[in-house]
């Protein structure tokens, strides 16, 4: 590793796991885990080894899978925590100790002379047991400073190879965080560790004050997943290091969009849109005159190149679009309109936009298609569609698409009517293709139990996103004609080469 190399400890798998909302089960795990590897994280904290059967038998599937990265285990300092570590074979635990007289006095009842002693009899065990620590302090930020320098440097001299600053409530500033870890780094001769947490949105910007002022390792978790608002997020902090701090990680950036999706397909947790380095609006621009300057040089609007964290530019077309970026965005995926046709095309989009509804690729893809004469081939077709629902029955579909030449029958089964045949039709093409859906709205148009329905999808296939739209009277139909749209177009621009 070269010298100033920072560290990453991933923590998505057991802090991230801990947030509301979130359980995994092994073989979920043991897939981040492999993408975690793959990324360059350093340490995989895979989970708490004492939380259940369940979780021993995927920490012990990720340390067996023969991955680069050092594995831990959460233990508090007790043998018992320490025991279940060692029978998961992981190369090191990260003991958590509480320091704050609020932890001490209300959820340990113990004093500080207690705390430190277990501290140092948890490190000897896992020690004589082959296990690296790295001894962490919980609630460190809100500890007295006296007292969590003393009990770090016993710890070292105990044998402890890392220690951890948990500011685990998210209190600290960067300016505090600079001078708290000034402080310690000066005199402690291990790494030291950051795990900040994002209670008031300061995370990353804490984190790196840390490295700043000496500390050689960081714990992240991917999407910023974890309790409450979350942990610092691995994204933004490998970014953050590179971009401002001329910093070396071991982290590959381009994979980081990549990994942030897998994270959110398997968690079920979408990541919200404004996300930085990942959310799906990061390097999207719709406004005219933003498109118009990204076009003709991209860091007019984008900080970073997308292409540096494996994410794509996006252009939106919406009511805001200019003349200029529907030309340029036309010659891109390889078209050559006229000044007539682009004309056209402009006040199509305006006029759509203008009806107040969102404008999905799709449609804007469309208007472009009619305007220059072009067919969208339909790659997959509804040959038949068959939906059962009721009282006391299990919502079922069934549905025989054309998929190029070929049938394809499926069935689904699902809460009601419309996540059945929603379902039928995704086994058919993701078993297919790559596509996936991503999001799914519904509105009525009008009042009444006759209304219009008009549904909104975003689909992705791991490179491209689409949004697409599907208007009926009968909301299955909207919904899976909605799905077949953007289907078709991702899948036709796919064979074009284009976007
Ligand atoms: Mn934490």
């Amino acid at each position: 590793m070269e010298k100033g190399t920072i560290k990453f400890l991933d923590t998505t798998l057991r802090d991230g796991e801990q947030m509301p909302g979130v359980a995994l089960a092994p073989n979920q795990k043991l897939e981040i885990a492999r993408a975690l590897d793959d990324l360059g994280v350093d340490i995989i904290e895979a989970g708490a080894a004492i939380t259940s059967e369940g979780e021993r038998q995927a920490i012990k599937m990720i340390s067996s899978a023969g991955l680069k990265a050092e594995i831990c285990s959460f233990a508090r300092a007790l043998n018992v925590d320490i025991d279940a570590a060692l029978a998961c074979e992981v190369d090191s635990v990260h003991l958590v100790v509480p320091v704050s007289d609020i932890h001490l006095q209300y959820k340990l009842k113990k004093s500080r002379a207690d705390v430190k002693k277990m501290a140092l009899d948890a490190t000897r065990y896992a020690l004589d047991h082959g296990l690296i620590v790295e001894l962490s302090a919980e609630d460190a930020t809100r500890a007295d400073p006296v007292f969590l320098k003393e009990f770090f440097l016993a710890g070292v001299k105990e044998g402890a190879k890392r220690v951890c600053v948990c500011d685990t409530v998210g209190v600290l500033t960067p300016e505090k965080s600079k001078e708290l870890f000034s402080d310690l780094t000066k005199v402690i001769k291990v790494p030291v560790a950051a795990h900040c947490h994002n209670d008031f949105g300061m995370a990353t910007a804490n984190t790196l004050a840390a490295v700043q002022a000496g500390a050689q390792e960081v714990h992240v978790t991917v999407n910023g997943l974890g309790e409450r608002a979350g942990n610092a997020p691995l994204e933004e902090v490998a970014l953050g290091l590179v971009k401002f701090y001329d910093m070396h990680t071991g982290i590959q950036l381009k994979k980081l969009y990549e990994i942030s999706r897998l994270v959110e397909r398997v968690t079920n947790l979408p990541v919200s849109v404004t996300k930085p380095v990942v959310g799906e609006n990061a390097f999207s621009h719709e406004a005219g005159i933003h498109t118009a300057g990204v076009l003709a040089y991209p860091p007019t609007y984008e900080p970073i190149s997308p292409e540096m964290v494996g994410h794509h530019r996006r252009l939106v077309f919406g009511k805001h679009v200019g003349s200029h970026a529907i030309e340029s965005e036309l010659k891109r995926i390889g078209l050559e309109p006229t000044k007539d046709q682009v004309k056209e095309i402009f006040e199509q989009i305006k006029k759509l936009g203008d009806s107040g509804k969102l404008v999905t690729d799709a449609e804007w893809r469309a208007i472009v298609d009619a305007v220059m004469g072009r067919e969208l081939e339909e790659i997959v077709k509804l040959e038949e569609l068959t939906v059962v629902s009721g009282n006391k029955v299990t919502p079922t579909s069934s549905v025989r698409l054309k998929f190029g030449d070929k049938e394809v029958t499926e069935s689904g089964l699902g809460v009601g009517p419309v996540d059945a045949a929603i379902n039928a039709i995704r086994k058919v093409v993701e078993g297919m293709s790559n596509v996936r859906l991503q999001e799914y709205h519904v509105d009525a148009i009008s009042g009444g139990s006759n209304s219009l329905v008009d549904v909104v999808v975003k689909l992705t296939d791991g490179k491209r996103m689409v949004t697409s739209r599907g208007t009926s009277g009968d909301i299955i139909m909207a919904s899976v004609q909605a799905m077949l749209n953007g289907v078709n177009r991702l899948l036709w621009d796919r064979k074009l080469g284009g976007t």
